[in-house]
């Protein structure tokens, strides 16, 4: 049986690493504040919204809330991320994305001052992956898959990687993420020729195309570590990855592994970004 790789385990390790800096933090006064951001009620954002406040409440970081109606405009919404860059006591900023069609949502991101950019938002962040260099933080999901590997002990290193989704939320950073730890990588989109063979090809596979359970057995083979990002529902409502989970897991075998949908790296990303806030404290109060 293939190595299934649960989020549940790598939340408290990074638990228990986050309360130590936390209480650090509050000896020198400085407790750690996420700003939540949210431009009308879309069920997925109020979802996530709950579980990042019931993280954040667990740990110890502070949260505060702006939520704007669907309406909202661009000025509207600039002036809540003024505010949140003005404010010394906030560390961080999460912004529901994607934001509506009457907002130019690159300019919005752009606004956020990188140090608070605890999501990877801004060109600041992502100059941080993509050349090593730059303030703010990787995108959180993206960081979430090296946390898997390092949690369970997967190396990168000289093995192949194939990473499927080429977006700037996930598939460009993962990418660039696994290349900085000397994978061989090969990034695949809805454009790659005989894309079941370049999975099939790689040590290590990320899916990340928002296809529910569209990678089958014939994509893999025994051997490979899958970590499978997306969040999708089927035909009758179920939440489940762009793996086929129950189909796969036997196809990789005993040296295989695979990250349940869910119950896998969804967890691990609300974690990481507690994680970038309390460091984005740490840096604010000279820490690190
Ligand atoms: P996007 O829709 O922005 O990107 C999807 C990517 O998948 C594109 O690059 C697209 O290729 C590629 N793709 C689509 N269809 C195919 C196909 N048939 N074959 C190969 N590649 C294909 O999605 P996101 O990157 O934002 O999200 C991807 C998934 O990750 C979603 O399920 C989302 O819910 C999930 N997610 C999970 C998070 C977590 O915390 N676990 C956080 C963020 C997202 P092309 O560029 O050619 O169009």
């Amino acid at each position: 049986m293939a190595r299934i790789l649960t989020g549940k385990e790598v939340v408290a390790a990074l638990r228990e690493d986050l309360l130590g800096r936390v209480a650090a933090l509050g000896e020198r006064g400085v407790v750690p504040c996420l700003a939540i951001v949210r431009v009308g009620e879309r069920p997925d954002d109020v979802s996530y919204e709950r579980t990042a406040v019931k993280r954040a409440e667990g740990l110890g970081v502070a949260v505060r809330r702006y939520e704007l109606p669907a309406d909202a405009g661009q000025a509207q919404l600039e002036a809540v991320i003024d505010e949140v860059n003005a404010d010394g006591a906030v560390h961080g900023c999460l912004l529901f994305r994607p934001l509506p069609p009457q907002i130019d949502e690159r300019a919005v991101c752009e606004r956020l001052a990188p140090a608070k950019d605890v999501d990877g938002i801004t060109a600041a962040s992502l100059a941080g992956v993509f050349a090593g260099t730059g303030e703010g933080f990787p995108p959180a999901t993206a960081q979430a898959c090296l946390e898997m590997l390092d949690f369970y002990g997967i190396p990168a290193a000289g093995r192949r990687a194939t990473v499927v989704g080429r977006s700037l939320v996930i598939g460009r950073p993962v990418a660039m993420m696994l290349l900085a730890r000397d994978a061989t990588v090969t990034l695949a989109h809805s454009r790659t020729a005989d894309l079941a063979g370049v999975v099939r090809e790689a040590d290590i596979v990320v899916c990340a195309t928002g296809r529910a359970r569209a990678f089958g057995p014939a994509c893999f083979r025994p051997g490979q570590v899958v970590l499978d990002v997306g969040i999708n529902f089927d035909e009758e409502g179920a939440l489940c990855g762009d793996v086929d989970f129950v189909a796969v897991e036997p196809v990789l075998g005993d040296d295989g592994a695979l990250t349940p949908v869910p119950g896998g790296l969804g967890s691990v990303t609300t974690s990481v970004t507690m994680a970038h806030v309390v460091a984005a404290a740490e840096r604010a109060a000279g820490l690190r």
